[in-house]
């Protein structure tokens, strides 16, 4: 029997998630793709929008009720925002959010927020017009700006801007890009820098939690947010009497993995119970070679099996992460 929720071999409760639409990106983010990209996967092998929702469906039967949609970049696919809507209407549903890297969001925003999606990440580096070029290869800091600002007056907050913390690039603004939530109400959450992909390829010491807070210090006091049942894994401050937030996505010095609710579908279909496992349950070939959805349900139980206790990452022998960040979503 198909039960009606996931629950893996520790006592967590699946019920979130993240789904890469594309491998493609308009940005060349020198962590996350090489500066020649050519997408790995051939259109035929990213699934349809009718193969996502149907395993979005099967997801939701299952447990699943919140989504997010990423990439690469999600929104250089094509009619996403049909997607956006059509994943909202799904039975159990109760939240679509969507990631991006805000390159094309000014002139997509009002079709996102009539997809009824309300949620959105940004990631966001650097404020520096230059280095912002510099990192993601791609003169276009003020789009991404706009982008923002014009979410923000639509009533999206709280925005949250996503800054992964990178040593000797971006580390002596770390405290200008934290300053954003003293004047608008933005989560400015920072991540340290993962051995996936392009950046396993380009082994650096990451710049860990402990040394951003450091870099942080002179801000003054930061203010602990109490948790809530909502919250995904940022460890979450306020600087006192501001608008805005400060997290810290701490995946390597302090994992979170015993609160982890979360599955990733890929771009081409792979069902990943861990970002920084290459274990993946294969959905793609089962949805075109006439599954039935309990079949596509047994995949998901397979992958909830297999979803491992925690991550190994900050240790020393640890195994890197061969798959593209491009096509998990992060
Ligand atoms: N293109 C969209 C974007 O950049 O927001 C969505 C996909 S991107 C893969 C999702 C998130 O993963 C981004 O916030 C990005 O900064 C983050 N990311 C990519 N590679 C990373 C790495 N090696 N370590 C930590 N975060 C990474
Ligand atoms: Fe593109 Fe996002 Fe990767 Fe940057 S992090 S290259 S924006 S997918």
């Amino acid at each position: 029997m198909i039960p009606k929720a996931l629950i893996d071999r520790y006592q967590r409760h699946l019920s979130y998630l993240r789904i890469s639409i594309t491998d493609r990106c308009n940005l060349r983010c020198i962590y996350c793709m090489p500066r020649e990209m050519i997408p790995k996967l051939e259109h035929v092998d990213v699934l349809r929008y009718e193969e996502i929702l149907r395993v979005a469906g099967v997801g939701a039967a299952l447990g699943i009720t919140k989504l997010r949609v990423t990439g690469g970049e999600p929104l250089v696919r094509r009619d996403v925002c049909d997607l956006l809507a059509q994943l909202n209407r799904l039975p159990g549903i109760r939240e679509v959010s969507l990631t991006t890297n805000g390159v094309l969001l000014a002139e997509r925003l009002d079709d996102i927020l009539a997809a009824g999606v309300r949620r959105i990440n940004i990631s966001l580096d650097s404020l520096k017009p230059d280095r912002f070029a510099a990192i993601t290869r791609v003169d276009c800091f003020h789009k991404v700006w706009d982008g923002i600002m014009m979410a923000l007056d639509r009533d999206m907050a709280p925005v949250k801007i996503n800054v992964v913390a990178l040593r000797g690039i971006n580390d002596d603004e770390l405290t200008d890009l934290a300053a954003l939530s003293l004047r608008y109400p933005v989560h400015v959450r920072f991540i340290e820098q993962m051995p996936i992909g392009e950046a396993a390829m380009r082994p650096v010491r990451p710049l860990l939690t402990p040394e951003i807070k450091t870099l942080l210090a002179p801000m003054g006091r930061l203010e602990p947010v109490p948790a809530s049942t909502r919250d995904g894994p940022a460890e979450r401050y306020r600087i006192p009497g501001a608008p805005g937030e400060i997290g810290f996505i701490s995946a390597i010095s302090h994992h979170f993995c015993d609160r982890c609710n979360r599955l990733r579908l890929t771009a081409s279909g792979g069902l990943r119970p861990c970002l920084l496992s290459d274990h993946e349950e294969d959905l793609r070939t089962p949805l075109r070679h006439g599954a039935s959805d309990e079949d596509l349900a047994e995949v998901f139980l397979s992958a909830v099996r297999h979803k491992p206790a925690r991550h190994h990452l900050a240790e020393p022998l640890h195994e890197d992460v061969a798959s593209a960040m491009s096509g998990i979503g992060g």
